[in-house]
């Protein structure tokens, strides 16, 4: 697809960010294009337009940022899932393994219903842990995640393995 260079070339690298070593892949040049960012959401809705998906469960905070256009143009909820503490009604929260430690994901409990059908979308899969999360949570109460979604995928870290069987649609692959 010829939009896929654009939206590509729209992404920022900035090298030692947030520490040295790492290569931060910034979307937020991607957003200042008007045309790419268009494209990258409509690549998305292009796939699960008629896919019969009630739910896009988007991970803070970037997938906030993707998630809620794709839920309008598809007609599905938004569900925010979220850092821990942050949300206000009661919560099931999932924990996962970090680099260094362990973080929490939360999500609100009535939120979503057993039998639905969730896309789960995030900016970027590195190691596969937070998508992991969220697939647990979803499935914890009974709601049938139907793929997860990425802007960029860092093929290098295996994030795709760590899924398992569940599918993973990238737009962008970045070495
Ligand atoms: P994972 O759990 O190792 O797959 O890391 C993915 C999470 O870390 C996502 O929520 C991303 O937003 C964030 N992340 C990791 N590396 C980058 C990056 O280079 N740019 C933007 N987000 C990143």
């Amino acid at each position: 697809d010829p939009r896929i260079s654009k939206i590509s070339s729209a992404i920022r690298v900035i090298p030692n960010f947030p520490k040295p070593g790492i290569m931060f892949q910034d979307i937020t040049t991607l957003l200042l294009d008007t045309k790419a960012f268009r494209d990258t959401i409509d690549l998305f809705v292009e796939r699960y337009r008629g896919k019969d998906i009630s739910v896009v469960a988007g991970i803070e905070a970037r997938g906030f940022i993707f998630g809620p256009p794709i839920a309008l143009a598809i007609g599905a909820k938004f569900v925010p899932m979220r850092k821990p503490n942050k949300l206000p009604g009661e919560v099931i929260s999932e924990e996962y393994s970090l680099e260094y430690g362990t973080d929490k994901m939360e999500m609100h409990v009535g939120a979503v219903q057993a039998g639905e059908r969730a896309l789960v979308i995030d900016d970027l899969i590195a190691t596969g842990g937070t998508l992991c999360a969220a697939i647990r949570l979803l499935e914890r109460v009974g709601v049938h995640v139907v793929e997860c979604a990425c802007v960029i995928e860092l093929p290098e870290l295996k994030g795709r393995d760590r899924l398992g069987d569940k599918p993973l649609f990238v737009l962008v692959s970045s070495t």
